[in-house]
């Protein structure tokens, strides 16, 4: 029977890596394959891309709202596998729909993403795919003190930021993130919180005079 797939871990893991050689290995032995990522990432738009330089075009976007059962059962090639990047962005029923596929159409289905966002909170994919999954394998990569990396805190402008919206809007200010482990992260956001609680004193300070 096939399975569901989620393979999470932290930016930087190498997820998209893993998701395009496993992508050859179908397609060096002539099998079809399905790639698909939801359209909220921006990055890379209709490709997927990874880190290390190796990219694809997807065979297709999720819109936020698809009902991706049907979008798929509706598809006359034979397909193998399909693939998910970015699989935390998509929605609760999308996830449904997934396992859906593996059981009723046979088709395993590999999603790649992320477990938290940069506040350490659940994507809604990703914790619908904690709870479904037939398959739930962690990929590891490394903080900056070498200690394994699980949380992906958010830089803007090289600077840490521990709060926002979930999905920073691409502006004027550069966003990145970052992989720490639990310690430097906690350390960080303490740092971060520390240093807002003095610009609010100074501010009442200054408006006392
Ligand atoms: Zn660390």
């Amino acid at each position: 029977m096939a399975k569901l797939y989620f393979r999470y871990g932290a930016m930087n893991c190498g997820k998209t890596a893993l998701l395009l050689q496993s992508v050859h290995n179908y397609e060096d032995r002539g099998k079809k394959v399905l790639v698909m990522k939801p359209i909220i990432d921006t990055k890379g738009n209709n490709k997927v891309v990874s880190r290390i330089g190796l990219e694809r075009d997807v065979d297709h976007l999720i819109d936020k709202e698809e009902k991706l059962y049907d979008y798929i059962v509706s598809h006359d090639e034979d397909i193998s596998c399909i693939f998910v990047d970015e699989a935390q962005f998509l929605k609760r029923d999308q996830v449904d729909d997934l396992l859906h596929v593996t059981v009723t159409e046979d088709i395993p289905v590999i999603c790649f993403g992320l477990r938290t966002d940069f506040a350490s909170k659940g994507f809604e994919g990703s914790t619908r795919l904690l709870e479904l999954a037939h398959s739930i394998e962690e990929m590891k990569t490394i903080c900056r003190c070498g200690k394994k990396a699980t949380f992906n805190a958010r830089m803007v402008d090289g600077e840490f930021v521990f709060d926002g919206d979930q999905v920073a809007i691409d502006g004027e200010k550069q966003v990145t993130y970052d992989s720490l482990c639990p310690k430097c992260y906690f350390e960080e956001k303490e740092k971060y919180f520390n240093k807002e609680k003095s610009k609010v004193l100074l501010k009442q300070r200054k408006n006392q005079f």
